[in-house]
């Protein structure tokens, strides 16, 4: 499937389901479909999704969806290992759109009614997975073989969390181009 249909699809899912949440009935979540969605760079690693606004509007004045330009997700994300947290990643781009522009407790509360949990929970293991797909290095434990991937050598500063022993250096493998 093209990347933008899967796109599509994800995102008539995932109002589908908003639509269906009733603390979310008052809010113009039908127009959610019009926002144009698109990939982050392939490389970002900090970032799994943004919701950017229209030139000119401010996150105070975000009143709706109509002043969202685009949302863009992590193309890892549209992976089919990934789709779950990816539909989760829409749904908090798009309370964002809705007008809720802060990560307040309000945020939150909204968030925590997104009704699968384990894509609630997603976030910290594809933070891992992005920086283990960009990972020069890896920090190897040598007693339990823990691999902690990292950009830089450790230069034997480090130690494993779990067996206080000097991490040493492995280079990674070269990643493909489906890594
Ligand atoms: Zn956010
Ligand atoms: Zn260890």
């Amino acid at each position: 499937m093209e990347v933008e249909d899967l796109l599509t699809n994800l995102s008539k899912s995932v109002v589908l389901t908003m639509r269906q949440i009733p603390q979310l009935s008052l809010l113009p979540v039908t127009e959610l479909e019009n926002i144009p969605l698109g990939r982050l760079r392939r490389d970002a690693t900090r970032l799994h999704a943004v919701c950017r606004y229209r030139k000119g509007v401010r996150k105070a004045e975000i009143s709706g969806p109509s002043d969202v330009r685009c949302v863009d997700v992590h193309p890892a994300a549209l992976n089919d290992d990934w789709q779950r947290y990816a539909a989760f990643l829409l749904y908090h781009e798009y309370l964002h759109a809705l007008g809720f522009a802060g990560h307040d407790k309000t945020f939150r509360s909204l968030e925590a009614l997104w009704p699968d949990e384990v894509a609630r929970n997603m976030g910290q293991a594809f933070g891992k997975h992005l920086r283990k797909r960009t990972a020069k290095w890896l920090w190897k434990c040598p007693q339990c073989s823990k691999e902690y991937p990292r950009s830089r050598r450790g230069m034997g500063r480090y130690r494993c969390r779990e067996c206080q022993v000097t991490l040493i250096d492995v280079r990674a493998e070269a990643s493909g181009p489906n890594a």
